[in-house]
């Protein structure tokens, strides 16, 4: 199944070329605020799973294209994202640890945007912006001291993830915690249907330049591994998001490129990135351009 937010603040499921509203079946109000609609849904989708089914077989339905796409989850408690996660990123960083040494960090719920939105480009001229190509796991239920072995227990479902990110060698989340820093979408898709993530797809295009090309069977610190590393330091919430970090390719991107990112069985974005006239702060006047070692 695949779960979607659209216009303002509904709730649908995607069928096919169409969504169908279940806002009223997940009994979340239009305009509630903070949109937590989709985190009850995850939190309660046993129990709603059949009306939601019966929903995508028998409502109405109205075309995708005629909708806006919002991020499917605005409101998760974190999104926990680990850094070096693919040793071609890491030899291409020149960085010196792992994520299994090294553990996570956290991007705030606030830089979460959408499938339709733009990357926003904060106004901070000598700094490079770099996207990151991600795919993001969707908690499904509450988890803490879990063993690895039990992860898919704790999985709702995935989705395509930008760990956009100022290049520099400030504090890494305030060079990653900037407005719209976090495109998630363009929807959840469940874990039953994408299947085993252990070997799935990922690629990055901007202005159809492929940028990124990657495998998830590459990952150093494993999904399973992800899920109880986090759960060993805090606990996990339905709609938490987790960045799995992203492989070589990194770069950045100015004002007008197009981003696109595509994973299998998951879904495909294109988000256009505009500069901003906000976000100068002077932690970044000095300038700074990363040493990357390109590789092929
Ligand atoms: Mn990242």
């Amino acid at each position: 199944m695949k779960i979607a937010r659209f216009g303002e603040n509904r709730i649908g499921v995607v069928v096919d070329q169409d969504i169908v509203d279940v806002t009223e079946i997940v009994h979340a109000q239009d305009q509630h605020w903070p949109p937590v609609g989709t985190v009850c849904l995850i939190a309660d989708f046993d129990r709603l799973r059949p009306a939601l089914e019966a929903a995508a077989l028998t409502g109405d339905r109205v075309p995708l294209m005629s909708v806006r796409l919002l991020t499917p989850i605005p409101w998760p408690s974190k999104v926990i994202a680990y850094p070096v996660n693919y040793h071609d990123h890491g030899r291409e960083m020149q960085a010196h640890y792992r994520a299994t040494n090294q553990g996570f960090f956290l991007k705030p719920p606030s830089s979460l945007s959408g499938p339709a939105d733009p990357v926003v480009l904060p106004a901070n001229p000598g700094r490079e912006v770099h996207h990151e190509s991600e795919l993001a796991i969707v908690i499904g239920r509450t988890a803490r001291d879990i063993e690895a072995a039990d992860w898919r227990d704790y999985v709702f479902g995935y989705a395509c993830l930008l760990d956009m990110v100022v290049r520099g060698r400030e504090e890494r989340v305030f060079r990653k915690a900037f407005d719209t820093f976090c495109p998630v979408g363009p929807w959840i898709v469940t874990g039953d249907e994408v299947g085993d993530p252990s070997a799935v797809d990922m690629r990055l295009w901007v202005n159809d330049e492929l940028r990124q090309s990657a495998n998830t069977r590459d990952l150093v610190l494993d999904i399973p591994g992800m899920i109880e590393m986090a759960a060993a330091v805090m606990t996990l919430h339905p709609g938490d998001i987790i960045a799995t970090g992203t492989p070589a390719g990194v770069g950045p991107v100015v004002d007008g490129d197009v981003i696109r990112i595509s994973i299998d069985r998951v879904g495909e974005m294109v988000i256009p990135v505009r500069q901003g006239v906000s976000g100068h702060t002077p932690v970044f006047d000095t300038p700074y351009t990363p040493d990357i070692v390109k590789q092929h």
